[in-house]
């Protein structure tokens, strides 16, 4: 039974809501609105299918440098032809699923999850798998192996953009030093931040939409972030998502909630030259779920910036829930691994399956070959 007490809230709280919405009779619906949740509609669709919203899919499958953009002017149909389920394979195949070019609930529902803005594939190469390496490392560079140089390994970041997040400085900083220092703890790599963006190597910020670099965000969930490959150093973050910085994200109140920190180690790895890899444990796996943290680098990762940039002689290996591949790949230490540990599956595995620029074919890597 009600208290009084109770009563009077419910009673004030009804008599709230009837008043706002009388008042504001032309509000949006609630802001959870994942600009992908429509695929949802088209699960089942296969080969020969005609259906409303193929055309979206389309577009992002394009994004993410599934399938080539429409020609000018034009805009993709809604007829799945064979290109799409081409695109459907290759796209199953990177993230582990039953290869089967149909739109069954598991690709759709990867296809869903937010995730990097970082495409997947350039110029009709996968970046991210190998038939030949499932397993093994799949970890991906950027066309080109980009890298930054060899008298550049001290890094500094500025947080530039921090208008557009309710987030406090301190907590942001406290945040992107964790971020950083799981990627310095595997290689020779330092950061340390500054607070002039001049003298910065690496600018981070938060923005709404479009924002000048032809890679608008779209809100919230969808696209949570992207990051450009070295040397250019630019870190964006959706200012529109619920990001978490403190406290246990697993539990957040927020359906739509995203860990800060996981969000930036990934997205560190971009600015390092690492691009998106296939093995679903890694930090570079291109999706991330709601509520979930995942900053602890696997063994793929590590081999993969350890390749790039050497190894800390003071790492102590990867955790061992985080190994992200076959147990053959363990080694004593983890400290063996880096360029030493290339020796073994090194260079010959090495996934050069060029990555992606951020952009797709307009390209920050002008020139840059795939092999
Ligand atoms: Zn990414
Ligand atoms: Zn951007």
């Amino acid at each position: 039974m009600l208290s009084p007490t109770s009563l009077l809230l419910q009673l004030l709280l009804t008599a709230a809501a009837a008043t706002s919405a009388s008042a504001f009779p032309d509000l949006p619906p609630p802001p959870f609105v994942n600009p992908w949740l429509s695929f949802q509609n088209l699960s089942g669709c296969h080969m020969g299918d005609e259906r409303p919203g193929l055309a979206d899919l389309k577009d992002y499958l394009s994004h993410f440098g599934y399938l080539p953009s429409p020609p000018p002017f034009s805009n993709f149909s809604d007829s799945f032809d064979e290109e799409l389920d081409a695109a459907i394979r290759t796209y199953q195949r990177n993230f582990g699923l039953n290869v089967t070019g149909t739109l069954d609930p598991s690709t759709v529902d990867q296809m869903i999850t937010p995730r990097c803005g970082v495409a997947d594939v350039i110029n009709g190469t996968s970046t991210m798998n190998s038939s030949f390496t499932r397993g093994r490392n799949l970890f991906a560079y950027f066309a080109g192996n980009p890298t930054w140089p060899p008298l550049k390994r001290d890094l500094k970041y500025a947080l530039t953009a921090t208008s557009n997040t309710a987030i406090d400085k301190a907590t942001l900083s406290a945040v992107f030093a964790r971020a950083f220092a799981r990627w310095s703890a595997a290689t020779t790599l330092t950061f340390a931040e500054t607070e002039s963006a001049s003298d910065a190597d690496v600018t981070i910020g938060f923005y709404y939409g479009a924002h000048g670099d032809g890679e608008p965000f779209d809100g919230v969930l969808g696209t949570l972030a992207h990051a450009f490959s070295p040397t250019d150093g630019r870190f964006h973050l959706d200012a529109a998502e619920a990001w978490v910085a403190e406290g246990d994200v697993t539990r957040a109140s927020s359906d739509t909630a995203v860990d800060l920190e996981s969000v930036a180690v990934h997205e560190i790895g971009h600015l390092l030259g690492m691009g998106h890899s296939a093995v679903a444990e890694a930090v570079m796996y291109p999706t991330i779920k709601t509520r979930t943290r995942k900053v602890d680098l696997a063994r793929d990762d590590v081999e993969g910036i350890q390749q790039l940039y050497g190894s800390n002689p003071n790492f102590k290996g990867v955790a061992p829930s985080t190994t992200g591949s076959s147990p053959e790949m363990e080694t004593s230490d983890g400290g063996g691994g880096g360029a030493g540990g290339g020796g073994r599956w090194g260079w010959r595995w090495l996934v050069v399956v060029a990555a992606v620029g951020l952009v797709r074919g307009e390209s920050l890597l002008p020139g840059t070959s795939f092999f």
